[in-house]
């Protein structure tokens, strides 16, 4: 519920920026957190602290021209909001997605400015992306597609300034055609510009599991408050993209039997479990659809075509495709079948319904903000790497993953308790990187 206080801060964000529900819905449910926060610190509502926290510092929208194997120009639009910088240059990825807008890349960096202070590290938050549809896209039209976007989004960035890195539809091989892009323009290697790199280029171990990785140690955190653990746990994770994949592979190596993935299209289900080298396979290399999957796979894998992945029962749901592709009925049918635990590897995959439905149930809940920080934590990571010019072992860096992780899920754990409100890890999360920025942007004055 949102405090009285909030409330004309709230009609404000919805007055200034219309029909930006996603980014509306964002800002909602931090707000509706803060209530116990202003209370307790009455110093957090003045100076309209709130209200800059809701308002990004800059938002750049640009033409990006670039030409089809046709031969014909083609138009697409870019973005970056920079939304904060009290605790460091903005920090985020940058999605490639038809359903782009600019509320989207709005709610996305609004959400990762408190997911980044959750993680207790120096970076502030941002996001950009582009309405680009990569799918079906030959290798050189997404080159040159990468190129022009650069072209314009290099005059913004920079290691001490913005750091982009992936996000949907952005992995490797475009940051790759990026990155070489930005290196031409202004003649500097500059890794620290950039994060998600390969490994030969500057990149980190890690980065490409870190996201998916960090949210199954979250989860196994929040299970372990409960005694209880992933081994012999059904699992269901949504997507079948880089946080989905390595979400399947840590929790199967935690002992959970990992049976359903999806795509847009449809979803699979293998009792035995998803059989992980044949799923990459199919996604990485072949850049195939799940369908693909299970026609390689055989009898034993079911795909049904337009289903509900949330139908097939589960004791753990890690939602790990795009936003607000859990519903709140879907979550009810998670519940009735015996749901124990969800954690968010998406960006605000569950409704404001469906999260409501959870903590109703008693469901542990992990909301992404602080469940899928692994990834950007690990971008931080691989920015102290490049600084130092240094390159870390697999186990330094996943060693320091799961130590952020167990961070960050006892800091909410604590947070929420400290508030009235034990378990509720979506008032932990939501508080305890609100303080942090709070603390930074008061200090900073009014800027
Ligand atoms: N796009 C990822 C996220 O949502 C990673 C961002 C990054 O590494 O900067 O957090």
């Amino acid at each position: 519920m949102l405090d009285e206080k909030l409330e004309p801060i709230y009609a404000d964000v919805l007055r200034r920026n219309p029909e930006e529900s996603e980014f509306h819905q964002a800002v909602r449910e931090v707000l509706d957190s803060l209530g116990a926060v202003v209370a307790k610190h009455p110093e957090y509502a003045e100076g309209a602290l709130i209200e800059r926290l809701c308002e990004p510092e800059r938002q750049i929208i640009f033409r990006v021209p670039w030409v089809d194997d046709k031969n014909r120009v083609q138009i697409n639009r870019g973005f970056r909001v920079q939304f904060n910088s009290a605790l460091g240059p903005y920090k985020g990825g940058l999605r490639f997605h038809p359903s782009v807008m600019l509320g989207t890349i709005k709610f996305l960096g609004f959400e990762q400015t408190f997911k980044n202070a959750l993680t207790g590290m120096p970076i502030g938050g941002g996001k950009g992306g582009s309405d680009f549809d990569p799918k079906g896209r030959s290798d050189n039209e997404i080159m040159r597609f990468c190129q022009s976007f650069m072209t314009e989004l290099a005059r913004h960035i920079g290691e001490y300034t913005d750091v982009p890195a992936g996000d949907i539809g952005v992995g490797q091989r475009e940051l790759g055609y990026m990155f070489g892009q930005y290196k031409r323009m202004t003649n500097r290697y500059e890794s620290g510009v950039l994060t998600g790199k390969g490994l030969v280029w500057g990149g980190s171990r890690v980065r490409t599991e870190a996201t998916g990785y960090g949210a199954v140690y979250f989860v196994d955190c929040m299970l372990r408050t409960r005694n209880q653990s992933f081994d012999g746990k059904r699992v269901i994770v949504s997507g079948s993209g880089n946080v989905a994949v390595y979400t399947m592979q840590k929790a199967a190596a935690l002992g959970g039997r990992v049976i359903a993935c999806s795509d847009s299209n449809g979803y699979v289900v293998e009792e035995k479990g998803i059989d992980l080298d044949t799923l990459k396979e199919v996604k990485e290399r072949r850049r195939g659809r799940v369908s693909d999957y299970a026609k390689l796979r055989g009898p034993g894998a079911v795909y049904i075509p337009n289903g509900r992945i949330w139908d097939v029962p589960a004791d753990i749901a890690m939602p790990s495709a795009t936003q607000n592709e859990l519903t709140g009925q879907d979550a009810r049918t998670l519940v009735k079948n015996g749901i124990i635990a969800v954690g968010e590897g998406a960006n605000m995959p569950c409704t404001p319904e469906a999260v409501r439905a959870f903590l109703d149930a008693n469901v542990l809940f992990g909301p992404g903000k602080a469940a899928n920080a692994g990834g950007v934590a690990t971008s931080a990571l691989e920015m102290q790497q490049n600084a130092s010019r240094d390159s870390w072992s697999f186990e330094t860096t996943e060693a320091r993953l799961r130590e952020i992780m167990y961070g960050i899920h006892d800091r909410c754990e604590k947070t929420a308790e400290e508030y009235g409100a034990p378990g509720n890890y979506v008032l932990g999360a939501n508080i305890a990187g609100f303080t942090r920025v709070a603390e930074a942007v008061r200090a900073l004055g009014v800027i």
